[in-house]
């Protein structure tokens, strides 16, 4: 049954009289067809209106097989009948998606005048919009010129006038894109004398009712370039947000909102040294403790750099010494800190092991030398896991004793090789 469309003409807060001619099941809700209706029911890109049939809020509304689908939950379907109903449209939301299709028209026609680039689709969102322009790249500079153009036109309020027009004579109109086929009458959109457009949708009558556009950015998209852009209200709410963004920081950083840019950059660069300098510091003294801890288990033989120094220089041993070392970390990051210092301090091989973690991490900084075939089966016939290389390896074990007996199990003396 044909639906009669009033949604061009109705845009009100006032409830508006209809009949419901049937309800049927559609998926897992209900369907509602009426005699005739104000709910735009989407379509050219943008979203489906929103309201209530006799205060049941309607989920979507559709076009299916030349229908328009009224869809609400099934549960709500026994609170409505064949007959008299009203409907109430969320005026807020239409008002809302006009302006950013309007807005949308405005910028597609702008961005063509200034650039000869198409837009080949577009996408209205509940929060942003996209347009997607059949060019690789489009600079910083023409998106700027587009919104101070688009800017123009809505300060010159221009009228934007709807033409329904016979296919046969569609040639009459210079159109931005190809018109449906199959149509009994197409609807071009006209933004006075500069953009003409066939589309179904929903459009303001004026291009100063748009009131401002803003583009949010441009990025490449499937070798065309996605622009995303807001208008009306939207830029309201989202300088609103930006601007209480750029107070919290000049509070917080105690220079004007125009300067907090720079002022963050400044602070990036100064937390980054700071971190630089931090890390510096915990490599000294996890060098430092790394040479307390293998004096007191006499790795390291004198605190003197001479003795250090020759350990250090002396010709690779045919047998490598292994040293366990009971470390107490709480965290992998300190156990693997503390053994990459040790490491630095004698060519024997390290294995340094966190009975709270379960985990154990081995070094040797002997040249050839490989500490792979020392720990792995030992690791693996306490059900330990883990792997590494020749000169680092790793492991984790289900407990502490598990972890104990591996390390009981270390030979005081390995192969070089
Ligand atoms: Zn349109």
């Amino acid at each position: 049954m044909k639906t009669v469309p009033a949604y061009y003409e109705f845009a009100g807060t006032d409830s508006f009289p209809v009949n419901i001619l049937e309800l049927r099941s559609e998926g897992d809700k209900t369907a509602l067809i009426l005699d005739k209706t104000i709910f735009y029911p989407g379509g050219g890109g943008q979203p489906a209106d929103r309201g209530s049939v006799n205060g049941v809020p309607l989920l979507d509304v559709l076009e299916k097989d030349g229908e328009i689908l009224h869809i609400i939950e099934s549960g709500d379907g026994g609170r409505l009948a064949p007959g008299p109903a009203e409907l109430v449209l969320d005026l807020k939301r239409r008002r809302d998606f006009t302006v950013q299709h309007t807005a949308q028209h405005l910028l597609s026609g702008t961005i063509l005048r200034l650039t000869g680039k198409h837009t080949v689709s577009m996408h209205l969102g509940e929060e942003t919009n996209t347009i997607d322009v059949d060019a690789p790249q489009i600079d910083p500079e023409s998106l700027a010129r587009a919104e101070d153009t688009v800017m123009d036109i809505i300060e010159t309020d221009v009228p934007v006038i709807i033409h329904l027009c016979p296919p046969e004579n569609i040639a009459d109109f210079p159109l931005r894109k190809t018109p449906p086929q199959g149509e009994e009458v197409v609807r071009v959109v006209e933004i006075q004398g500069s953009d003409f457009s066939p589309c179904c949708g929903t459009h303001l009558e004026t291009t100063g009712r748009i009131g401002m556009l803003r583009i949010l950015g441009a990025e490449k998209y499937k070798g065309m370039t996605r622009v995303s852009f807001i208008a009306g209200r939207r830029v309201l709410q989202d300088s609103r947000v930006t601007r209480q963004n750029g107070e919290t920081v000049s509070r917080a950083l105690k220079v004007p909102v125009a300067e907090t840019g720079k002022a963050v950059l400044a602070l990036i660069e100064k937390a980054n040294q700071f971190e630089k300098q931090v890390k510096e510091l915990e490599e000294t003294a996890a060098h430092g403790k790394a040479k307390n801890l293998l004096h007191k288990a006499k790795i390291l033989k004198s605190r003197g750099r001479d003795a250090e120094n020759k350990e250090q220089n002396s010709a690779a041993p045919e047998k490598l010494r292994v040293f366990s070392i009971n470390y107490p970390a709480s965290e992998m990051e300190d156990l693997l800190r503390i053994g990459r210092a040790a490491q630095k301090l004698t060519p024997t091989v390290l294995v340094f092991f966190s009975p709270f973690l379960f985990k154990f991490a081995a070094f040797c900084s002997a040249e050839n030398a490989d500490i792979r075939p020392l720990l792995k089966d030992r690791m693996e016939a306490r059900g330990g896991r883990g792997g590494g290389s020749a000169s680092f390896f790793q492991g984790l074990f289900d407990s502490a004793e598990d972890i104990e007996t591996f390390v009981a199990s270390l030979p005081e003396e390995a192969d070089s090789l």
